[in-house]
């Protein structure tokens, strides 16, 4: 390892370890050793530190014992004259670098300077981490860039940022160089900052390169169930399934070398556009630890090369670029040139097959006028029609692949959408409408998406985009009736009246034992997928995580347990699980692996349940907080007493229904009775517990905060489980 790098990284870490001693010692004299610290909404403490040590930080003091091990890490610096093998020592103190910056960016929350402030985030809450981190899982995000320091100019900032997004990237920032950073360069062009465009803001400081760390110790906590304290697998999780690296732009300091140091522990290398020393061989990186003197328009490819990333990029013949990460941008009244739909004027999306000879492949239409005939700022309604044809496509693929409008829409930079069916809205943005974009170009997106992820059941796509507003109304209707048949069609569909089932084996990539069995009236936990999905995509891709799954011979009805699907378990779990219930959370409950939408946990005392969605960041009755019942039972772990679930499945009449379903809810918070309110009334009805009457004696945060407290609630209000026979 280079001499040179190795002596400024352990010099870098004893600098920060200092500080961190002085910033534990302030915060101790202004807010006292007793003094609570933790980073906002997180059941992982002080993420990095509770993971690679196991070590609980929740107050102050709970400090002075990591600054012993940080001084236990730290080298003593390199001599001038003594040559030494040096990777060893450097990646102690770059480790040490970490722990030490958590404290002092923990302790920024307790006495200032806040890190929540102007264009910076501050540590991403476990919400964020599921949501971002199920795009890692189903490689819609393929990695992140560590974007430290500063580029040169504007025009190069946003010139990196864009190849990152063009290529899915997430880019977090920190530290600055030449009295700017990276991210003000980015605000100063105008674009837009924040998790939606993946483009996120942590801090001012090199210490803010801790949020990225931490989000991908988290990652392999949460969707690995590495264990905390098992640092050795959470490096070597990092180094195979998150694939990060770090952009140096500008002077590198002995601090910014530190953290790097601390960077390579996990396999993530550093890509520099100075002049430092290299660390060529391979070792803990997969290939090179330090390449430095790339050119701005060289660096984001040698990234991607030096950390051994695959990345797809899918060519679309538009004027504008186009990726995933556009997929959160948004088009301000202000930044747009036209819209259509959203209750503005009419619009819908209908896509349909016909016989192969009824359809021209790569045909787009316009019927009406194009957006050059609007004002700046202007309506028009907007009816897309989709018309496919393929030997293997069903009526029943159609609402899966309508589905993907929304999507491919939102990859184009520029082009937001909204909605789906005949509730769609649409905008296209000033910046698109210059670049050239213009109404065929919608056609050209869905019929490059549809054949690239779609081919195996598609031949051919032609669409038709109008805009003559007589026109569109009467297509409305005819795609009304179609949308009225395939919902009967779907609400038709019983788990008793099929044979197979599908399984979904996308989250083993992070939750290696999990399995998904997706039913008619069970969706898979994250919500994304269903039956019918389940299907399409196993149709689309055989070899793929969607499987059909025989029944065979019911094992246990009520349970929901078959031969064949326990079979299909214990061979997809590795031999971890042996059998599976569809429909108890007691008795060998489904696996939960990390996307959960939402959790139901027992709560003994009162004969039934809660349930709480991942939105929600409070305490809930159990005496947990969403974030730390996930890391419970997530990870691909059967957890009796506990399931992560989609919100649909809670009114699905097979809900626990082993445990005696629906009416053993006791306690939800209010934002999901508010969210699923007609749903839910509507289920209540069905089960003749008096619809909204049976809402109202479900408790809230708002009257039981305990597990005495939902059952003082129930007594009172009379609720139906207490007279129910015991879950267990
Ligand atoms: S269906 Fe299940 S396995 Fe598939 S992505 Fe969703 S939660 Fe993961």
């Amino acid at each position: 390892m280079s001499r040179k790098i190795a002596a400024a990284a352990i010099r870098g870490a004893h600098k920060i370890a200092k500080q961190a001693e002085e910033m534990i010692e302030k915060a101790i004299q202004e807010k006292g050793e007793d003094a609570a610290v933790e980073f906002p909404n997180t059941g992982y403490f002080i993420p990095i530190i509770y993971a690679m040590t196991g070590h609980e930080v929740r107050k102050l003091s709970d400090f002075r014992p990591v600054m012993e091990q940080i001084r236990d890490l730290l080298p003593p610096p390199v001599e001038e004259r003594l040559w030494l093998p040096y990777l060893g020592p450097a990646l102690d103190a770059g480790m040490a670098t970490l722990f030490a910056e958590e404290i002092i960016e923990a302790c920024k929350y307790l006495i200032g300077p806040n890190p929540v402030s102007d264009i910076w985030l501050g540590a991403a809450d476990d919400v964020i981490l599921r949501e971002r981190g199920i795009q890692f899982v189903d490689g819609t995000a393929p990695g992140f860039a560590a974007i430290v320091g500063a580029a040169p100019d504007t025009e190069t900032a946003v010139e990196i940022a864009r190849k990152c997004q063009e290529r899915s990237l997430y880019v977090f920032m920190c530290a600055h160089s030449n009295g700017t950073s990276f991210a003000k360069q980015l605000e100063e062009a105008g674009v837009q900052l924040g998790w939606d465009t993946r483009l996120v803001p942590f801090g001012p400081d090199i210490t803010a390169a801790i949020y990225a760390a931490g989000f991908a110790t988290r990652a392999a906590l949460t969707f690995g169930g590495v264990q905390p304290g098992d640092f050795r697998r959470n490096l070597l999780y990092n180094k195979a399934r998150v694939f990060a690296f770090v952009l140096a732009l500008g002077e590198v300091t002995d601090e910014w070398y530190a953290t790097a140091a601390g960077a390579i522990n996990f396999g993530f290398p550093t890509i520099a556009d100075s002049d430092i020393p290299q660390i060529l061989p391979t070792g803990v990186c997969t290939y090179e630890h330090v390449v430095s003197n790339v050119p701005h328009d060289q660096i984001v490819e040698k990234a991607i090369e030096v950390r051994g990333l695959k990345i797809k990029v899918s060519e679309v013949p538009i004027p504008v670029a186009f990726s995933p990460a556009f997929e959160g941008e948004r088009i301000r009244k202000e930044e747009m040139h036209v819209e259509f739909g959203g209750q503005r004027t009419p619009g819908f999306e209908w896509l349909t097959s016909l016989p192969i000879d009824q359809v021209e492949d790569g045909k787009v239409e316009v019927i009406g006028p194009d957006i050059d005939t609007v004002e700046e700022g202007g309506q028009l309604p907007l009816g897309i029609t989709v018309e496919v044809a393929g030997r293997k496509m069903q009526p029943d693929f159609e609402p899966v692949l309508e589905r993907q409008i929304h999507i491919f829409c939102n990859h184009a930079q520029g082009l937001w959408h909204m909605g789906q069916r005949d509730i769609n809205w649409i905008r296209v943005s000033k910046d698109a409408y210059k670049a050239g974009f213009r109404l065929e170009h919608i056609g050209k997106i869905l019929h490059a998406m549809l054949h690239e992820d779609f081919s195996s059941i598609l031949d051919k796509v032609q669409v038709k985009i109008y805009t003559d507003e007589a026109k569109v109304k009467e297509l409305r209707e005819q795609a009304r009736q179609v949308f009225q048949e395939r919902d009967a069609r779907l609400a038709g569909l019983t788990d008793d009246a099929v044979d197979v089932f599908y399984s979904c084996t996308l989250c083993q990539s992070f939750a290696p034992n999990h399995v998904c069995i997706i039913t008619p009236q069970h969706p898979g936990l994250c919500g994304a997928y269903n039956w019918l999905d389940g299907r399409a995509a196993y149709e689309i891709n055989p070899a793929g995580p969607n499987q059909p799954v025989q029944k065979g011979t019911a094992v246990d009805e009520k349970l929901g347990q078959w031969e064949k699907v326990n079979r299909f378990i214990v061979e997809k779990s590795q031999g971890a699980i042996e059998r599976m219930s569809a429909y108890s959370m007691i008795t060998d409950p489904m696996t939960s692996c990390g996307c959960f939408e939402c959790i139901s946990a027992l709560l003994p005392s009162t004969n039934g349940i809660m349930i709480v969605p991942r939105e929600y960041s409070e305490m809930t009755p159990c005496g947990m907080k969403f974030s730390t019942l996930a890391g419970t039972v997530g990870g691909g772990r059967q957890t009796p007493g506990f399931i992560g679930h989609s919100r649909q499945y809670i009114i699905s009449p097979k809900f626990i229904s082993a445990d005696g379903g629906f009416q053993r809810i006791v306690w939800l918070p209010k934002m999901l009775k508010e969210d699923l309110h007609d749903v839910l009334v509507a289920r209540a009805e069905e089960l003749g517990l008096g619809g909204e009457a049976f809402l109202d004696k479900i408790a809230d945060e708002s009257v039981a905060a305990t597990e005495e407290e939902v059952a003082e609630f129930l007594a009172k209000a009379e609720h139906p489980a207490i007279e129910m026979d015991p879950m267990f």
